[in-house]
């Protein structure tokens, strides 16, 4: 049904699943950078279409809701939620002979700013596998939202400037409700802020928050993108505590390797136990792990499932 050339072929109906490269029709999974490209005709939730409206210019796609039937000769696509970020979605392709599900990028745990997940049933599955180690157990997401709350209004007890680093897409709006809601005082960068109205057109409220004005950061939460830990101003800052929200945290060396004070882990990607519930729930014959450690495809078939490194294998026609 599909074929790996580095990136993933949906042979029949040429369609590739979350291209690098640009091509002429390529689903987009989800709005993050490294799942976008400018393809000539792209499938998409609606909200990723918003966020494509954002990152591209003019991008050309055709938005599905989930569940939604969309026919190509003699398959059928359908796009179901991936509780990654908002919008994220797994694709379905359903021929008369077979079926295949790509995950993109998942988690099961619910979030407060995401859809849930869905579970779909499929004879193929392609499955991301970032945290495929039976070590990476991320905790309740309650734990971590509760400890970053603490340590922030701690930091501001003692005069301190906490700053919470984030991804600008998905983990950053997340983090504005969660600090939001519990009632912290929030400042926020331009490129967490742009995203929030889409959220908002979605139904996730947010408590109060100010847009990040460089001169006023004392007694305040600034919440910014994580790629601008290490700009000047920010290593300036007299009194600044840096806080990574990242899964990796779950990693005693989480923090040195990233240049920040602490990483918490709160993780948008599926850890360990909820990839073996994945494939436990869905029982797919075959399945290609991608974006993952080798070792994930031996445990698969230690338990008995019939597993492929995606990369390796190339994927059968
Ligand atoms: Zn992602």
């Amino acid at each position: 049904m599909f074929v790996y050339e580095k990136d993933i072929l949906i042979n029949d109906i040429d369609l590739w699943l979350d291209p690098k490269r640009v091509r002429d029709f390529g689903f987009i999974s989800h709005a993050h950078g490294d799942h976008i490209a400018r393809h000539k005709n792209i499938i998409c939730t609606h909200p990723t279409g918003y966020f494509l409206k954002k990152r591209l210019k003019n991008p050309n796609f055709i938005a599905l809701s989930y569940n939604q039937f969309f026919k190509i000769k003699n398959t059928v696509i359908t796009l179901h939620p991936a509780g990654h970020i908002l919008g994220s979605a797994q694709i379905q392709i359903k021929s008369k002979d077979t079926s295949l599900v790509y995950t993109g990028d998942f988690r099961i745990r619910p979030a407060k700013t995401v859809e849930p997940f869905e579970f779909v049933k499929s004879d193929i599955l392609i499955m991301e596998s970032t945290f495929g180690l039976p070590h990476y157990k991320i905790p309740p997401r309650e734990q971590t939202e509760d400890e970053l709350i603490d340590l922030c209004r701690s930091l501001l007890k003692h005069g301190k400037v906490p700053v919470v680093l984030a991804y600008s897409l998905g983990k950053g709006q997340e983090a504005l409700k969660i600090l939001s809601e519990a009632g912290l005082p929030v400042v926020v960068e331009y490129n967490i802020l742009r995203y929030v109205s889409i959220y908002e057109k979605y139904g996730v409220k947010f408590g109060e928050f100010e847009k990040l004005k460089r001169s006023e950061f004392r007694g305040k939460v600034l919440l910014m993108p994580v790629q601008d830990r290490f700009k000047s101003y920010l290593k300036n800052l007299p009194g600044a505590y840096t806080i990574y929200l990242s899964g990796w945290g779950i990693d005693p060396s989480a923090a040195q390797r990233f240049g920040v004070d602490k990483v918490l882990p709160l993780s948008d990607h599926a850890d360990f136990d909820e990839l073996i519930e994945l494939v436990e729930k869905t029982k797919p014959e075959i399945i290609y792990a991608t974006h993952g450690f080798d070792q994930f495809v031996n445990i698969l078939r230690n338990a008995g499932f019939n597993a492929y490194n995606l990369e390796e294998a190339g994927g059968r026609k």
